[in-house]
């Protein structure tokens, strides 16, 4: 199979591909009317976030039968010009799992503890112990919005903890170990800690907004390592202001990068980190080996 990646994805996938006989060139950065001159031969492409995959690009693909994105979100692959020529398109959306969990975890001791203030106030030549007086996690409950892969990881770490841990996911059959399943509301209103674990749809658009906030206890902490979008970022600003929420730390928006007026970037009880949640070295090297296992799954190793 002959092979055309867009975006970086680790050398290892890529030395598997080859290794079992598939052609892989790798031409990083291609403007689009370059792709569009480079694609005809190629069976498989494969990209990131970056490289798009318009219908254009579909139709000057004339041999293609797989995109493949290493990583989760697909909204840079045209899926209904695929679906048109029967091009099947794949993702990798475990590779991820631990890498965003441990980010999840080591956000919420960074908001329990104002890791990130300490650090500021440090640069600022100050030395305010009694300002930076924290919480500990352990007893505390910690509360779940969305239980999947990541959610489940996050629950697993947190009893570790000594933590209790409560989730809420309408969509799963039965509860994964470590954690009690219950309704949205008594997520909300019983936890000490918030974590958001749901895919970004419709049905969770700003599901975290001024409505949940309400609901949740003065002095919650907000860990949000989703989408953009699932928490409503002015109403959560007006939650810190106010104290119902004591602190949040964010790793997805909205709009990325965020606007240098953005309301939360204004704020001193607010974490903010550039959506890294799958930013490790392992979880990179995992999805080139997650884009190479699939691919040899679905179409064998050419040289076999
Ligand atoms: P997953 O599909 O395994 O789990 C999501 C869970 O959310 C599912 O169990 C589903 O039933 C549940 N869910 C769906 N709609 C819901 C609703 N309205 N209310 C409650 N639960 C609902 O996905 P995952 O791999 O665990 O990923 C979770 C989130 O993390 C996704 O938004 C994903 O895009 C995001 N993510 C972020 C990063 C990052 O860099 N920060 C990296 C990877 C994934």
């Amino acid at each position: 199979m002959k092979i055309l990646v867009c975006d970086p994805i680790d050398e290892q996938g890529l030395a598997r591909l080859r290794g079992a006989g598939h052609l892989v060139d790798a031409k990083l950065g291609l403007a689009p009317e370059a792709l569009l001159k480079e694609v005809a031969p190629y069976d498989c492409i494969v990209v990131r976030s970056s490289t798009k995959i318009t219908k254009a690009v579909v139709d000057a693909a004339k041999a293609l039968r797989v995109v493949v994105r290493g990583g989760v979100g697909m909204d840079n692959i045209d899926a209904v010009a695929c679906e048109a020529r029967g091009i099947k398109v794949l993702n990798t959306p475990e590779a991820a799992t631990i890498s965003v969990a441990e980010l999840a975890i080591g956000l919420m001791f960074a908001c329990a503890r104002r890791i990130g203030r300490a650090h500021e106030l440090m640069r600022q030549g100050k030395w305010e112990k009694k300002a930076l007086t924290g919480n500990e996690v352990t007893g505390r409950t910690l509360g779940l919005i969305g239980v999947g892969r990541i959610g489940s990881e996050v629950a697993i770490r947190a009893r570790a903890l000594g933590m209790r841990v409560i989730g809420f996911d309408p969509y799963l059959k039965s509860a994964p170990p470590a954690l009690e399943l219950t309704n949205l509301d008594a997520v909300l209103s019983g936890s000490d800690y918030l974590s958001v674990h749901v895919p970004f749809t419709p049905e969770t658009k700003h599901m975290i907004g001024a409505a949940a906030f309400e609901k949740m206890r003065k002095g919650v902490m907000l860990i949000d390592c989703a989408r953009g979008g699932i928490v409503d970022e002015p109403a959560l600003a007006e939650a810190l202001k106010s104290g119902k929420v004591a602190m949040a730390a964010m790793d997805v928006f909205e709009e990325e990068p965020l606007k240098p007026d953005h309301p939360l970037l204004k704020l001193d009880n607010v974490i903010l980190t550039p959506h890294i949640g799958a930013s490790t070295h392992e979880g990179q090297g995992r999805v080139g080996m997650a884009v190479a296992e699939k691919l040899i799954q679905m179409f064998g190793p050419a040289n076999a």
